[in-house]
């Protein structure tokens, strides 16, 4: 049993100590028969969340009504949910009623894919019900059940199978894929915040090419915002290197960069997506860098100072995907040798150049602070209080 799951044992233990079942499940049980690296341990249970919270002292009603206690338990946090079906679904998405059960057969049916549907008992015996070690072998992603049924209660399932494809390196099964593609138009019953997340695991994953690759030939592209006449970008997107994306921002920097977008366009294209305002600005900002460098145009000073550097390595990155781009400590070295990295760093400010040059407060004032910071960046005047009010005394002749 891994280290994660022998911490965790007591939580079980007291559990089955109280007469009722507890298992290991999802993720966790099939990261650790994989060898990965695992995050949280999830515990299903045929307790009541009212009987769990009378097990242990301290825990949290994460999502009660879906039948989740969080149980602390030192400085670990363990989410205990209860085994339940998902009987009725309307609209094509998860049902906000579930239905508690008792049985761990009936819990693992609802699950998505096999591989997911495994779970581990107290003493690490696995519980297969559905041939998941069978395709953790073989390294596939199969519904648990009849696809085409489990597709249609949640559409969101769909954007699973090729987001774990890309994660876990796995191929999806045929009659799950062409489920995929019989069905993709029901994706558009999901919300685009859920549809948006698996879609960023896709493209940060191992596999990212096979990934892609799925979500074109299943058509569940064409489901998503601003991508349904993006078929021929995606290609390109997939036949790109194989490197694997470092962040949230590369992953839209590539796909925006693909689309030809302008800087208008990706943001409403960003929203579209519901990107965090961050994102948002981040992409924005990187992308005229990222066109520089595919147009093996030099960085100046001030492409540094506005940009920032994590945004300048964020369309470096994407550049090297394109053969283009540099090594990355040339650009860090770069920025480091800017002679000011924000306004703030200027020798002077607004009061010193008010004072000096008997100016009233108003839009030449900025203007001049504006000259100033930008031949200083630009390393054509020193950034030295004497030689800033000099320089501004003659600007303001002008
Ligand atoms: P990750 O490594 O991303 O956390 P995970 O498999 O743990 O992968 P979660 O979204 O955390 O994915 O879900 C935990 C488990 O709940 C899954 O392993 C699966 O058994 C079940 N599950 C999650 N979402 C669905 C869904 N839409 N339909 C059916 N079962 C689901
Ligand atoms: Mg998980």
């Amino acid at each position: 049993l891994p280290d994660e799951f022998v911490q965790a044992l007591p939580v079980l233990h007291a559990i089955i100590q109280a007469g009722f079942e507890a298992y290991f499940v999802g993720g966790s049980v099939r990261d650790a028969l994989l060898g990965k690296k695992i995050h949280d341990v999830d515990i299903a249970t045929s307790a009541y969340p009212e009987e769990i919270k009378q097990i242990f002292r301290r825990t949290v009603d994460t999502g009660i009504q879906h039948g989740t206690v969080t149980v602390l338990q030192q400085d670990d946090a363990y989410e205990v949910t209860t085994f339940r079906t998902e009987s009725t679904y309307q609209d094509f998405r998860r049902p906000d009623q579930v239905t508690f059960v008792r049985s761990l057969r009936e819990d693992l049916k609802r699950r998505d894919f096999t591989i997911n549907a495994l779970a581990l008992q107290h003493d690490g015996t696995i519980i297969d019900l559905f041939d998941g070690l069978t395709d953790l072998d073989n390294k596939l992603i199969r519904a648990v059940g009849d696809p085409n049924e489990r597709f249609h209660e949640d559409a969101l399932r769909m954007m699973r199978a090729v987001r774990f494809e890309s994660q876990l390196a796995f191929t999806i099964e045929p009659a799950t894929a062409l489920a995929i593609q019989t069905q993709h138009q029901l994706l558009s019953k999901i919300a685009i915040e859920r549809i948006h997340d698996e879609f960023v695991k896709l493209m940060l994953g191992q596999a990212r090419r096979n990934g892609l690759i799925s979500f074109i030939e299943t058509e569940l592209y064409s489901q998503c915002p601003g991508l349904a006449q993006a078929q021929a970008a995606l290609k390109i997107i997939a036949e790109l290197p194989a490197t694997p994306l470092v962040n949230e921002q590369d992953v839209w920097l590539l796909i925006t960069h693909q689309l030809n977008l302008s800087i208008e366009a990706t943001k409403s294209f960003l929203r579209q997506w519901k990107s965090a305002n961050e994102l948002i600005q981040a992409v924005s900002l990187s992308l005229p860098i990222l066109q520089q460098f595919l147009a093996h145009s030099p960085l100046t000073n001030w492409n540094y100072y506005e940009t920032g550097s994590a945004n300048i390595l964020a369309a470096n990155r994407i550049a090297h995907l394109y053969g283009a781009g540099e090594a990355e400590a040339v650009l860090q070295s770069a920025y480091q040798q800017l002679p000011i990295k924000r306004r703030s760093e200027l020798a002077v400010n607004g009061g010193d150049l008010l004072q000096a040059l008997g100016l009233k407060p108003g839009p030449q004032l900025g203007q001049l602070l504006a000259e100033l910071e930008k031949a200083v960046v630009a390393a054509t005047l020193p950034n030295q209080k004497k030689a800033l009010i000099a320089a501004a005394e003659k600007l303001s002749h002008i």
